[in-house]
Protein backbone atom coordinates (compact mmCIF):
# COMPACT_ATOMS: atom_id res chain seq x y z
CA UNK A 1 0.00 0.00 0.00
CA UNK A 2 2.42 2.27 1.00
CA UNK A 3 4.75 2.06 -2.21
CA UNK A 4 1.68 2.39 -4.30
CA UNK A 5 1.50 5.94 -2.29
CA UNK A 6 5.24 6.60 -2.99
CA UNK A 7 4.76 5.86 -6.77
CA UNK A 8 1.43 8.45 -7.08
CA UNK A 9 3.68 11.07 -6.01
CA UNK A 10 6.13 10.57 -8.28
CA UNK A 11 3.79 11.26 -10.73
CA UNK A 12 2.84 14.78 -9.74
CA UNK A 13 3.79 17.07 -11.88
CA UNK A 14 6.26 19.26 -10.66
CA UNK A 15 5.65 22.99 -10.69
CA UNK A 16 6.86 26.21 -9.24
CA UNK A 17 5.16 29.07 -9.55
CA UNK A 18 7.61 32.69 -9.80
CA UNK A 19 7.05 35.94 -9.49
CA UNK A 20 9.47 38.78 -11.19
CA UNK A 21 8.80 42.30 -10.79
CA UNK A 22 4.98 42.34 -10.87
CA UNK A 23 2.16 43.61 -8.59
CA UNK A 24 1.59 40.10 -7.92
CA UNK A 25 -2.17 40.23 -9.24
CA UNK A 26 -2.43 37.22 -11.55
CA UNK A 27 -1.31 35.05 -8.52
CA UNK A 28 -4.04 36.54 -6.63
CA UNK A 29 -6.30 35.92 -9.30
CA UNK A 30 -5.63 32.08 -8.82
CA UNK A 31 -5.87 32.67 -4.69
CA UNK A 32 -9.78 34.09 -5.80
CA UNK A 33 -10.27 30.29 -7.09
CA UNK A 34 -10.24 29.11 -3.62
CA UNK A 35 -11.13 25.59 -3.40
CA UNK A 36 -10.74 25.06 -7.21
CA UNK A 37 -7.12 26.31 -7.36
CA UNK A 38 -6.09 24.15 -4.11
CA UNK A 39 -8.05 20.69 -5.57
CA UNK A 40 -5.84 21.52 -8.95
CA UNK A 41 -2.94 22.00 -6.77
CA UNK A 42 -3.59 18.81 -5.10
CA UNK A 43 -3.03 16.85 -8.64
CA UNK A 44 0.82 18.55 -8.51
CA UNK A 45 4.08 18.91 -6.75
CA UNK A 46 4.26 22.43 -6.01
CA UNK A 47 8.04 23.37 -5.10
CA UNK A 48 7.86 27.15 -5.66
CA UNK A 49 5.12 29.65 -4.66
CA UNK A 50 6.36 32.42 -2.43
CA UNK A 51 3.01 33.81 -2.12
CA UNK A 52 1.86 30.06 -0.71
CA UNK A 53 5.11 29.19 1.58
CA UNK A 54 7.85 29.96 2.75
CA UNK A 55 9.48 26.15 2.15
CA UNK A 56 13.00 26.97 0.22
CA UNK A 57 12.83 25.83 -3.50
CA UNK A 58 15.31 22.56 -3.25
CA UNK A 59 16.02 22.82 -7.35
CA UNK A 60 16.09 20.09 -9.76
CA UNK A 61 13.75 19.58 -12.93
CA UNK A 62 10.65 20.96 -13.58
CA UNK A 63 7.72 19.74 -14.84
CA UNK A 64 6.22 23.37 -15.97
CA UNK A 65 7.56 26.68 -14.89
CA UNK A 66 4.87 29.82 -14.24
CA UNK A 67 6.54 33.39 -14.30
CA UNK A 68 4.93 36.61 -13.84
CA UNK A 69 5.92 40.01 -14.48
CA UNK A 70 8.48 41.53 -16.02
CA UNK A 71 12.58 40.84 -15.97
CA UNK A 72 13.57 44.49 -14.47
CA UNK A 73 16.44 43.64 -12.50
CA UNK A 74 19.70 41.63 -13.36
CA UNK A 75 18.30 39.47 -10.49
CA UNK A 76 15.08 38.62 -12.11
CA UNK A 77 16.80 37.77 -15.49
CA UNK A 78 18.89 35.20 -13.60
CA UNK A 79 15.41 34.11 -12.11
CA UNK A 80 14.11 33.42 -15.80
CA UNK A 81 16.98 31.88 -17.28
CA UNK A 82 17.32 29.39 -14.31
CA UNK A 83 13.82 28.58 -14.40
CA UNK A 84 13.35 27.78 -18.16
CA UNK A 85 16.45 25.90 -17.94
CA UNK A 86 14.92 23.75 -15.25
CA UNK A 87 11.50 23.52 -16.81
CA UNK A 88 10.18 21.65 -19.57
CA UNK A 89 7.22 23.93 -20.09
CA UNK A 90 7.78 27.79 -19.84
CA UNK A 91 4.05 29.46 -18.84
CA UNK A 92 3.68 32.98 -18.65
CA UNK A 93 0.90 34.55 -16.55
CA UNK A 94 -0.30 37.86 -17.69
CA UNK A 95 0.16 41.30 -19.52
CA UNK A 96 3.43 42.70 -17.39
CA UNK A 97 5.05 39.44 -18.58
CA UNK A 98 3.89 39.21 -21.93
CA UNK A 99 3.88 42.43 -23.34
CA UNK A 100 5.50 44.19 -20.99
CA UNK A 101 2.13 45.59 -19.35
CA UNK A 102 1.57 49.04 -17.54
CA UNK A 103 5.16 49.41 -16.54
CA UNK A 104 6.09 49.59 -20.30
CA UNK A 105 4.46 52.75 -20.70
CA UNK A 106 8.07 54.46 -19.85
CA UNK A 107 9.60 53.10 -22.49
CA UNK A 108 8.14 55.39 -24.65
CA UNK A 109 8.66 58.46 -22.41
CA UNK A 110 12.08 59.71 -21.94
CA UNK A 111 13.33 57.82 -19.48
CA UNK A 112 14.83 60.23 -17.27
CA UNK A 113 11.83 62.69 -17.39
CA UNK A 114 9.49 59.64 -16.12
CA UNK A 115 11.66 58.30 -13.13
CA UNK A 116 12.34 62.01 -11.70
CA UNK A 117 8.05 61.48 -11.25
CA UNK A 118 9.10 59.43 -8.95
CA UNK A 119 12.30 59.87 -7.11
CA UNK A 120 14.02 63.62 -6.77
CA UNK A 121 17.10 62.45 -7.00
CA UNK A 122 17.36 60.18 -9.61
CA UNK A 123 21.61 59.12 -9.50
CA UNK A 124 22.36 55.53 -9.05
CA UNK A 125 18.64 54.55 -9.83
CA UNK A 126 18.42 51.79 -11.95
CA UNK A 127 15.91 52.41 -14.90
CA UNK A 128 16.32 50.26 -17.49
CA UNK A 129 14.29 49.26 -20.22
CA UNK A 130 10.85 47.14 -20.02
CA UNK A 131 11.62 43.39 -21.51
CA UNK A 132 9.11 41.19 -22.12
CA UNK A 133 9.75 37.36 -21.24
CA UNK A 134 9.99 36.34 -24.66
CA UNK A 135 13.02 38.72 -25.19
CA UNK A 136 15.01 36.34 -23.13
CA UNK A 137 13.98 32.78 -22.94
CA UNK A 138 11.22 30.74 -25.18
CA UNK A 139 7.77 30.76 -23.64
CA UNK A 140 5.41 27.79 -24.03
CA UNK A 141 2.08 29.47 -23.61
CA UNK A 142 1.10 32.27 -22.13
CA UNK A 143 -2.24 33.36 -19.98
CA UNK A 144 -3.39 36.60 -21.37
CA UNK A 145 -4.90 39.20 -19.58
CA UNK A 146 -4.03 41.75 -16.23
CA UNK A 147 -4.86 40.50 -14.52
CA UNK A 148 -5.13 36.53 -16.17
CA UNK A 149 -8.49 34.96 -16.16
CA UNK A 150 -8.94 32.11 -13.23
CA UNK A 151 -11.56 30.48 -15.22
CA UNK A 152 -9.22 30.11 -18.64
CA UNK A 153 -6.42 29.08 -15.80
CA UNK A 154 -8.69 25.98 -14.77
CA UNK A 155 -9.38 25.35 -18.35
CA UNK A 156 -5.87 25.55 -19.86
CA UNK A 157 -3.78 24.22 -17.09
CA UNK A 158 -4.81 20.78 -16.69
CA UNK A 159 -3.54 20.31 -20.75
CA UNK A 160 -0.24 21.55 -19.61
CA UNK A 161 -0.44 19.42 -17.15
CA UNK A 162 -0.87 16.34 -19.73
CA UNK A 163 2.13 18.04 -21.75
CA UNK A 164 0.46 19.39 -24.47
CA UNK A 165 -0.35 23.26 -25.59
CA UNK A 166 -3.07 24.48 -25.84
CA UNK A 167 -4.57 26.86 -28.34
CA UNK A 168 -7.06 29.54 -27.33
CA UNK A 169 -9.41 30.14 -29.80
CA UNK A 170 -9.19 33.21 -32.34
CA UNK A 171 -11.80 35.21 -31.14
CA UNK A 172 -12.70 38.76 -30.53
CA UNK A 173 -13.74 40.40 -27.04
CA UNK A 174 -16.80 41.26 -29.57
CA UNK A 175 -17.90 38.02 -29.27
CA UNK A 176 -17.84 37.72 -25.72
CA UNK A 177 -19.61 41.45 -25.77
CA UNK A 178 -22.41 40.57 -27.62
CA UNK A 179 -23.52 37.47 -26.27
CA UNK A 180 -23.44 39.54 -23.14
CA UNK A 181 -26.14 41.98 -25.42
CA UNK A 182 -24.19 44.54 -24.59
CA UNK A 183 -24.98 47.91 -27.13
CA UNK A 184 -21.60 48.38 -28.99
CA UNK A 185 -19.54 51.51 -27.89
CA UNK A 186 -18.16 51.80 -31.08
CA UNK A 187 -21.58 52.79 -32.28
CA UNK A 188 -21.52 55.44 -29.79
CA UNK A 189 -18.38 56.65 -30.65
CA UNK A 190 -16.81 55.67 -27.98
CA UNK A 191 -13.17 53.44 -28.37
CA UNK A 192 -13.11 50.23 -28.46
CA UNK A 193 -10.14 47.66 -29.18
CA UNK A 194 -12.12 44.93 -28.43
CA UNK A 195 -12.29 43.78 -32.35
CA UNK A 196 -8.30 43.07 -32.41
CA UNK A 197 -8.05 41.69 -29.17
CA UNK A 198 -8.26 37.85 -27.91
CA UNK A 199 -11.26 37.38 -26.45
CA UNK A 200 -11.62 35.01 -23.16
CA UNK A 201 -12.07 37.99 -20.46
CA UNK A 202 -16.12 37.50 -20.47
CA UNK A 203 -15.86 41.30 -22.44
CA UNK A 204 -15.87 42.47 -18.59
CA UNK A 205 -14.05 46.18 -19.93
CA UNK A 206 -17.08 46.87 -22.28
CA UNK A 207 -19.68 44.97 -20.35
CA UNK A 208 -19.24 47.80 -17.53
CA UNK A 209 -19.39 50.66 -20.51
CA UNK A 210 -15.40 50.87 -20.92
CA UNK A 211 -13.88 50.48 -23.58
CA UNK A 212 -11.47 47.43 -24.54
CA UNK A 213 -7.45 48.58 -23.52
CA UNK A 214 -6.52 45.08 -25.28
CA UNK A 215 -4.35 44.09 -22.24
CA UNK A 216 -4.93 40.16 -23.24
CA UNK A 217 -3.44 41.45 -26.28
CA UNK A 218 -4.37 40.62 -30.18
CA UNK A 219 -5.68 38.31 -31.78
CA UNK A 220 -3.78 36.18 -34.48
CA UNK A 221 -6.56 37.23 -37.45
CA UNK A 222 -7.63 40.56 -35.90
CA UNK A 223 -8.19 43.36 -38.87
CA UNK A 224 -5.58 45.87 -37.94
CA UNK A 225 -5.80 48.03 -40.26
CA UNK A 226 -9.81 48.80 -40.11
CA UNK A 227 -9.72 49.22 -36.44
CA UNK A 228 -7.16 52.02 -36.62
CA UNK A 229 -9.24 53.43 -39.00
CA UNK A 230 -12.11 53.41 -37.38
CA UNK A 231 -10.49 54.54 -33.53
CA UNK A 232 -8.92 57.08 -35.45
CA UNK A 233 -12.23 58.77 -36.02
CA UNK A 234 -12.77 59.00 -32.66
CA UNK A 235 -9.25 59.83 -31.16
CA UNK A 236 -6.41 62.43 -31.94
CA UNK A 237 -3.17 60.23 -33.14
CA UNK A 238 -2.07 61.26 -29.80
CA UNK A 239 -5.22 59.67 -27.59
CA UNK A 240 -4.91 56.49 -29.65
CA UNK A 241 -1.08 56.09 -28.90
CA UNK A 242 -1.68 56.79 -25.11
CA UNK A 243 -4.38 54.04 -25.44
CA UNK A 244 -2.27 51.78 -26.81
CA UNK A 245 0.79 51.86 -24.57
CA UNK A 246 -1.30 50.99 -21.69
CA UNK A 247 -0.97 47.73 -22.14
CA UNK A 248 2.23 47.28 -24.46
CA UNK A 249 -0.26 46.79 -27.44
CA UNK A 250 1.32 49.68 -28.61
CA UNK A 251 4.70 47.75 -29.93
CA UNK A 252 2.14 45.20 -31.85
CA UNK A 253 0.62 47.42 -33.64
S1 LIG B 1 -0.46 41.46 -15.60
FE1 LIG B 1 -1.56 42.95 -14.34
S2 LIG B 1 -2.30 41.83 -12.58
FE2 LIG B 1 -0.71 40.56 -13.56
S3 LIG B 1 1.19 41.09 -12.50
FE3 LIG B 1 1.04 42.46 -14.26
S4 LIG B 1 0.00 44.33 -13.51
FE4 LIG B 1 -0.30 42.70 -12.01
S1 LIG C 1 -18.23 47.42 -27.32
FE1 LIG C 1 -16.19 46.85 -27.98
S2 LIG C 1 -16.07 44.69 -27.50
FE2 LIG C 1 -18.22 45.23 -27.46
S3 LIG C 1 -18.95 44.76 -29.51
FE3 LIG C 1 -18.36 46.90 -29.50
S4 LIG C 1 -16.24 46.93 -30.22
FE4 LIG C 1 -16.72 44.84 -29.63
S1 LIG D 1 -12.14 43.84 -22.23
FE1 LIG D 1 -10.11 44.20 -23.09
S2 LIG D 1 -8.98 45.40 -21.56
FE2 LIG D 1 -10.82 44.53 -20.58
S3 LIG D 1 -10.12 42.62 -19.64
FE3 LIG D 1 -10.89 42.10 -21.69
S4 LIG D 1 -9.10 42.22 -23.05
FE4 LIG D 1 -8.56 43.25 -21.15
Amino acid sequence: MKSKLKLKLKLKPKIAIVSLTSCEGCQFTLFDLGEKFLDLMNKVNMVDFRLFEDEKDKGGKLDIGIVEGSPLTKENIKTLLKLRKRSKLLVVLGNCAAMGGVPEIKNYQQGKATIKQVYKHIQKISNPEIREVNNFVKVDFVFPGCPISGEEFLKYFPELLAGNIPTIPDQSVCIECRKKGNACLLLECKPCFGPIILGGCDAVCPTSRMGCQGCRGLRPSGNINTIHCVLKNMMTNQEFEDATEIYGLRDDL
